[in-house]
């Protein structure tokens, strides 16, 4: 949360940050600041999106080639412009940007307040900085060193980029808990929250590990430790196209992605699930299956979206690989006093790699001696780098706040996971196998067909648009993607929505059922089909409306059903990766249909970097 961008060299610096922070503002859009250096340190912040603070310049001239950039998710102090990076000194000769937390704050202000400090913000950012100024001006002749002398101190997690007009080509970062890149170029340097600002100018890059200082000037790139040690710069190469963060002529990129999923699902396959040799590669899980296979038991840990494709991933499993699974969210998991042994393996699922309770909960784990497995969107993101092993989802970059192909990515990969340790365990023959491997190859096409409905899906969120609550029914494989569709419906259209067991709602839910009240049920065919059109039969008999994700040619379903989504027959296995798709479309075109800004949505910030 909260997007930083920075930049020293030759260029003018403001446009550069500017069109930097419009690509980060998935990560939060309280408020959006800039600070340029130019004879002295000119700060100019707004309260809202990243185009509030651009109207606000039009007109200024705003000349300087450093500069840094910051797009807010608010912890500390409400939205406003005064709590708005960058924050200034109480000298004005610093300014800085941050994103995290810094979890001792109140103690620092205190001090500071002794000293006789003022603050102009309710933020734990202005308070670090002070810190770091207090502890420049009277211990340390550097401003390097104060900073790593105060980061000593700091409880927290934080990014910051400090500019200091008494060294005005510098920028002084430093990073624990979440994420900075710093791309190099040609006599500049540009440094963002993830590579996204950086990757037209650059394909050369180095992530920043957590307690690492950087000394950036346009021609040279230190890192250091805390401890004042020099640290080799690890220069990666960014495998990142431009187009793949721009809209491309979709209205918004939560849409863009939702139609992405042909492709991303394939990506994700590609290389890995050979259909007609009846093959699965994974680079990354194979030369570690025996860890997965020999498992006493795997936990996964996830928070959000990700902790759906977790529950999924519980059930195909224990199914294929009958080792017992537990998923946890990161946050739970980290605060209380888990058992982990010695051959429990966690999977640990996020799609930006930078997901705070995650990492820390891994970190926890790791200390057990559980052996870690990471599946991850973003490349080279912290939990890629701090798991044992792992697969990437290779959906590309999600810049919609609400995960749509990331999760259906991640379902992908942890389908392919369980299929390999299943098949290797025996406990799934080989026709089953080349059955499901099938099955998986075929994703693609058939998520095509269901996008071919995305009209009729819009018809019926018009009609649906004004129901105050929803509730969302699946059973099996499906229950998860019931709490997806509630989650995604919540999230972008401000409606409240809740997700549960089919068989579940008679011991509660089916309270809220009137005639107003529409309930989804997510029922492709499966097992135990008739179960959940008794369930719908249950909704019919007290007035709800009936909604359903069904199988292509269920005739039943739909002359119990108002209204019909529908999905091309899988295998129930499979089908999540289907039924979920038109739950993301519904969701979706609720959210237009009111007007609302999708891709933004209130409170909401992708990229969770705060606990
Ligand atoms: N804690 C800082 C603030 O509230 C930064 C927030 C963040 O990174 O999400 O302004």
């Amino acid at each position: 949360m909260c997007g930083i961008v920075a930049y020293t060299g030759k260029r003018e610096a403001y446009p550069l940050i500017l069109k930097g922070l419009k690509r980060l503002e998935y990560r939060g859009y309280d408020s959006a600041g800039i600070a340029l250096v130019n004879q002295g340190i000119q700060v100019y912040k707004k309260m809202g999106k990243v185009a509030v603070l651009e109207d606000s310049l039009l007109g200024i001239s705003l000349s300087s080639q450093t500069g840094i950039g910051h797009t807010r998710w608010a912890t500390h102090g409400e939205p406003s412009d005064r709590n708005a990076h960058p924050h200034r000194s109480s000298n004005g000769k610093l300014a800085m940007v941050h994103n995290g937390i810094i979890e001792n704050y109140a103690l620092l202000k205190q001090e500071l307040s002794n000293k006789g400090y003022q603050f102009d913000s309710d933020t734990d950012t202005e308070v670090l900085l002070k810190f770091i100024e207090d502890i420049h001006i009277h211990h340390a002749g550097s401003l390097e060193e104060a900073v790593r002398i105060a980061l000593r101190r700091v409880v927290g997690a934080y990014v910051i980029i400090i500019v200091d007009e008494d060294d005005p080509e510098t920028l002084i970062a430093a990073r624990k808990g979440s994420p900075l890149v710093i791309g190099i170029g040609k006599g500049e340097h540009f440094l963002a929250s993830d590579a996204s600002p950086i990757i037209e100018y650059t394909k050369e890059v180095v992530y920043i590990n957590d307690y690492e200082v950087a000394i950036v000037k346009p021609d040279e790139l230190i890192l250091k430790n805390l401890g004042n040690e020099r640290i080799t710069p690890f220069i990666t190469q960014l495998d990142m196209e431009l187009a793949a963060i721009e809209k491309g002529g979709f209205d918004h990129f939560m849409l863009k992605e939702i139609f992405e999923q042909p492709v991303s699902v394939y990506d994700c396959l590609r290389g890995r699930l050979d259909a007609q040799l009846g093959t699965i590669r994974m680079g990354g899980v194979d030369p570690h299956l025996d860890k997965l296979t020999n498992a006493n038991r795997i936990i996964i840990i996830a928070c959000g979206t990700s902790w759906h494709a977790g529950l999924v991933a519980e059930y195909v499993l224990e199914e294929l690989c009958r080792i017992p699974v537990e998923v946890e969210y990161a946050s739970e998991f980290r605060y209380r006093n888990p058992v982990i042994r010695e051959g429990d393996v966690i999977i640990a699922i996020s799609q930006s790699g930078e997901t705070a309770d995650t990492l820390v909960a891994i970190d926890m784990a790791k200390k057990q001696k559980a052996f870690i497995f990471g599946v991850v969107n973003v490349v080279g993101s912290s939990i890629s780098r701090q798991s044992d092993a792992g697969a990437y989802t290779h959906a590309g970059p999600e810049i919609g706040v609400a995960s749509t192909k990331a999760f259906t990515a991640q379902l992908v990969v942890l389908m392919m996971i369980a299929l390999k340790v299943g098949y290797a365990k025996k406990s799934i023959d080989k026709v089953r196998f080349l059955h499901l491997i099938n099955e998986l190859n075929e994703v693609p096409e058939k998520i095509n067909f269901i996008l071919q409905s995305a009209e009729n899906i819009q018809a019926l969120a018009e009609k649906y648009k004004d129901a105050r609550d929803f509730l969302y029914l699946g059973r099996g494989y499906n229950f998860p993607i019931a709490l997806e569709g509630a989650l995604k419906l919540k999230e972008i259209s401000y409606i409240h929505a809740e997700g549960y067991p089919a068989a579940e709602m008679k011991h509660g839910p089916i309270a809220l059922v009137d005639e107003s009240l529409p309930v989804v049920f997510v029922a492709t065919k499966d097992a135990y089909h008739e179960k959940i059109m008794s369930n719908a039969q249950e909704i019919k008999a007290r007035k709800g409306k009936v909604l359903a994700v069904i199988s292509e040619g269920d005739v039943e379903f739909i002359s119990i059903a108002d209204d019909v989504m529908v999905v091309p027959v899988a295998d129930e296995l499979i089908a999540p990766l289907l039924s979920v798709v038109p739950l993301q479309l519904l969701a979706y075109y609720i959210g237009l249909a009111k007007g609302l800004d999708v891709d933004k949505p209130r409170n909401l910030a992708k990229s969770v970097t705060v606990e």
